[in-house]
């Protein structure tokens, strides 16, 4: 995207996760003149590019919380938005199951929390209901609570649309810019970025896993310590997902909401996610042992999984902070806004959580422009691009990917600028094989594209 180091910009956003690229819509459509700054060689390069799919509600989220508003009001704008813009959702509800007397026990204060966050649709069901609408649920399950609002959506073509309407409300989006240093002159952030200099009256910095690194870098100190939370997942092959509907949840404790089991908007089924803590920020291994241990769980909750072939694993790590809380809060006299430590709530609370940014900044100004990009749908249950003719060729013959596809991710004002970037635009690579058979049909298709070419086979 094109862009002039000598512009002056309204706002500087530092880093193109799900909440960089909703602030930097948010701020667009309300008339400010943006540059999103992303260290990544694609958006969505840190936190938001692995997590479980899932729009939460908020029923079990912290009451009276900041997160709690950014996640309701987060849900209810995706819900508004998402027809114009071609975002799918699969409702599928959830079901919280209680495995054991102690569990159950808790399901009537998790109703009355769900009740009390305004989430009024919540209610306790008994193990016949539950049988009925899962029947392959393992017959220990003793009762749930219904939660009909949670879905699940593809968790990254609604920030490349943000990023996108950005971009065409007059946006900046600037990859491979590291953040590096800045001063504050009084008036104007001077940003050194591994892409030059930038200027801006104000920053918001949405730097998720750095984002003390980054108030560090530029104003002398952090507020907040960021402690990386992994994330492992196991998918299952699409077969899996004729064996339930609902997302599967455990009884949540304080510090997880713990391993689930949810049908994807691609067709599969995830199992996971584990919390483990560690130091390395960008790290993300998956280990054989947790992943055992994450299929036996699987089996035990839906027997028939046992049989399932795997197609992937993945994880990724929460922003945490030594605090449960959001770490969002404008710095008086710096021109300076913090969104950080948006741990594990990220991906439905991003929209909200540019609301509430936007009126750090500006009060209660409404939006005053609009500029809907229509996404190309990936979800299974939505027709596909394959379905029509003019495609071209299939290159991905497992995830059914198109040479159309291809071609439009890689053009644009925002392509892919990575391998990474093109599985989440695309799912080429993503099925069962891996890329195993495609690889070296994508590598001729993006040569001459990628900084860090693709090795044709
Ligand atoms: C395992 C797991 C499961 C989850 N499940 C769900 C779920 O089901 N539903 C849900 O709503 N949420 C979920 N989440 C949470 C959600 O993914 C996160 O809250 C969200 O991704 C955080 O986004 P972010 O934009 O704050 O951070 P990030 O995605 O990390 O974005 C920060 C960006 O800043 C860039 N950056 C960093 N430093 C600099 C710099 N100096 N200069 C320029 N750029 C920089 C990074 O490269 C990165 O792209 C889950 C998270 C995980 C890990």
């Amino acid at each position: 995207m094109s862009h002039s180091q000598s512009q002056h910009f309204d706002v500087a956003i530092i880093g193109a996760g799900a909440v960089g690229c909703a602030v930097a819509r948010r701020f667009a459509l309300g008339g400010a003149h943006v540059l999103l700054l992303e260290r990544g060689s694609d958006i969505l390069a840190g936190a938001s590019k692995a997590n479980s799919a899932i729009l939460h509600t908020g029923f079990d989220a912290p009451p009276d919380s900041l997160e709690l508003r950014c996640i309701q009001h987060g849900y209810a704008e995706y819900l508004s938005l998402r027809a114009e813009r071609n975002l799918p959702l699969l409702e599928t509800g959830a079901l919280v199951v209680a495995w054991t007397d102690e569990e159950d026990a808790r399901l009537d204060a998790l109703v009355a929390q769900a009740h009390a966050n305004g989430v009024a649709n919540v209610r306790r069901i008994g193990r016949d209901t539950l049988r009925e609408m899962e029947p392959n649920l393992a017959p220990t399950a003793k009762a749930a609570l219904h939660v009909p609002g949670e879905h699940v959506i593809d968790p990254w073509s609604p920030f490349l649309a943000y990023a996108l309407e950005a971009n065409a409300l007059g946006a900046s989006v600037v990859l491979n810019a590291e953040v590096t240093g800045g001063a504050f002159d009084g008036r104007t952030w001077h940003l050194a970025t591994t892409q030059g200099a930038f200027l801006a009256h104000t920053i918001v910095n949405c730097a998720g896993l750095f984002g003390d690194v980054v108030e560090t870098a530029l104003l002398g100190a952090a507020s907040f310590d960021i402690r990386p939370r992994k994330g492992q997942f196991v998918v299952l092959d699409k077969a899996a997902s004729r064996l339930l509907t609902s997302i599967i949840l455990p009884v949540p404790t304080e510090r997880t909401k713990g391993v689930l089991l949810a049908r994807t908007v691609f067709g599969n089924v995830l199992v996971g996610p584990t919390a483990e803590e560690q130091a390395d920020r960008e790290r993300v291994a998956v280990s054989e042992p947790e992943l055992r241990k994450l299929l036996d769980r699987a089996a035990e909750l839906v027997p028939a999984l046992r049989d399932v072939p795997v197609t992937a694993a993945y994880a990724g790590l929460r922003p945490a902070t030594e605090a449960k809380h959001y770490r969002i809060h404008r710095v008086e006299g710096r021109n300076w806004i913090t969104a950080g430590g948006v741990r594990s709530t990220g991906m439905t609370a991003a929209l909200g959580i540019a609301h509430h940014v936007w009126g750090l900044y500006a009060g209660d100004a409404g939006p005053i422009q609009s500029a809907p990009v229509a996404m190309p749908n990936l979800a299974e249950h939505l027709p596909r691009d394959w379905q029509r003719p003019g495609h071209g060729e299939i290159v991905c013959q497992c995830e059914m990917v198109t040479r159309r596809e291809i071609e439009a991710a890689m053009s644009g004002p925002l392509p892919a600028g990575d391998l990474g970037g093109l599985k989440r635009r695309t799912r080429c690579g993503m099925g069962r094989c891996q890329g195993f058979i495609c690889a070296g049909r994508v590598a001729e298709l993006t040569a001459g594209q990628f900084a860090d070419p693709l090795v044709a086979r």
